[in-house]
């Protein structure tokens, strides 16, 4: 048997980036030989072993053909006469489509490496079509390459645009599809992965409640960017700057759905966006399945990112009503995700990205006050239950105005 370097490892290492897995293709081998060399098997569809030590991915070279829609509807071929070459053609792009044996000698017969030095993602043959995923591996590596300088290929991209159109896209499963865009918003760029998908009409079929801020207009005195597409583009590029987590980036893709929803009538003004965004937001968190920790915070912001934004002229009883939505006392964790969320909303506007926040260390104030009032006296004079809960929260709002007095 021959075993390969393959995908990611090797289109890292001729990139200069750090390599951190390793995909493996083992040629001529059975499932009995790797057994008796004591890889264990992983994946019921396809032959993949972990290795004894490493715990590396060792994929016995194999063909697929398409039969039926979705990734349910494959048939794989392993076995030891499919070749390396019959293994790559079935892989996504040229750059993933090389293989490297322990001597570093180069296998690539559909040019990977052409295409590295040109910046291209190109799909490697029209079997491309067969697994709509594609479309949204292919939006995710122009994000992470993005600062590289790659750009998706035309052919490809025209390729992208006919699986969108096909209907094909709504064929995958909210897992396959949640892990490909939870990458991709976490990679330096993410912004590109939604700008791609939308250049190949998969936004509007995947989050189509996106796809329809573009064009829609808010008020230049606060948005010198004016779209609404595009200002939630550089939310999102102002989160990756400023390395927010998953859950941050996913609320500031969602925070404005509501405006999408604004009668033209209405424009530029977006009045009860926050509300009227809910139900979408809620659509798109379920579509996909989101975690638990992404769906809350995404519905959270929605709701209360205007209220973050005029943090300074809120009523104490407003700024208590925030505070205990957020469950701030159990939850700080989450309020300060509520807090950056509002701040990347605040900086990805045109011109304005530099301007501090001062909202952001207001708000954590009023949690630190709300948060340090003293229990034990309330105990001392007898209240119980709802009643105790009542004067906590009296006691709170006494907190909060002197906390407004003094700032
Ligand atoms: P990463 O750095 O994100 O791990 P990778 O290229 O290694 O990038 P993997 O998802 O680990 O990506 O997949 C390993 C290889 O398997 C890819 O390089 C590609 O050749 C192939 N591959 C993975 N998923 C697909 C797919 N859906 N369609 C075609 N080829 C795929
Ligand atoms: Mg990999």
């Amino acid at each position: 048997m021959q075993i390969y370097k393959v995908g990611g490892a090797v289109r890292d290492r001729l990139l200069g980036k750090p390599v951190t897995d390793i995909d493996w293709v083992v040629v001529g081998a059975t499932t009995e030989e790797m057994l008796a060399k004591g890889f264990r098997p992983v994946g019921a569809d396809f032959p993949v072993f972990l290795h004894p030590k490493s715990g590396e991915e060792y994929a016995l070279a194999r063909t697929e053909r398409k039969n039926g829609r979705g990734y349910g509807g494959f048939i794989f071929h392993a076995s030891p006469d499919v070749t390396l070459e019959e293994d790559l053609i079935r892989r996504d792009l040229t750059i993933n489509a090389m293989a490297e044996d322990d001597q570093q000698n180069l296998t690539d017969p559909y040019h990977g490496q052409r295409d590295l030095e040109a910046r291209l993602l190109r799909h490697v043959s029209p079997a491309f079509a067969e697994d709509p995923l594609r479309v949204l591996r292919v939006a995710r590596f122009a994000a992470r390459y993005a600062e590289l300088g790659f750009t998706v290929a035309p052919e490809t991209l025209e390729l992208m645009r006919q699986l969108s159109e096909s209907g094909e896209l709504e064929a995958l499963t909210p897992e396959r599809s949640w892990k490909e865009i939870a990458r991709a918003l976490m990679e330096d760029q993410p912004q590109v992965f939604i700008e791609v998908l939308r250049d190949c009409g998969a936004l509007k079929v995947l989050m189509p409640e996106v796809e329809a801020l573009f064009g829609v207009p808010q008020p230049e005195a606060h948005h010198p960017e004016i779209d609404t597409g595009v200002h939630t583009l550089s939310v999102l590029e102002q989160a990756a700057l400023h390395k927010q987590p998953l859950t941050v980036r996913w609320a500031c893709l969602l925070h404005d759905l509501g405006k999408g929803l604004t009668p033209e009538e209405e424009w530029p003004r977006h009045i009860a966006h926050e509300h009227k965004g809910l139900k979408l937001i809620k659509a798109v968190n379920e579509r996909f399945k989101a975690p638990k920790d992404c769906q809350e915070l995404a519905l959270l912001v929605g709701k209360y990112h205007t209220h973050g934004h005029r943090a300074l002229e809120l009523k104490p009883s407003t700024l208590l009503e925030l505070l205990q939505s957020f469950d701030v006392y159990r939850r700080p964790q989450r309020f300060e995700e509520f807090i950056a969320a509002c701040e990347m909303d605040a900086r990805g506007r045109k011109g304005l990205e530099q301007r501090s926040y001062p909202q952001a260390d207001y708000l954590r104030g009023a949690a630190i006050a709300a948060r340090s009032i003293a229990v034990q006296p309330l105990l001392e004079k007898g209240f119980k239950g709802p009643e105790l809960g009542e004067a906590i929260k009296s006691e709170r709002l006494k907190a909060l105005k002197a906390y407004k007095d003094q700032a």
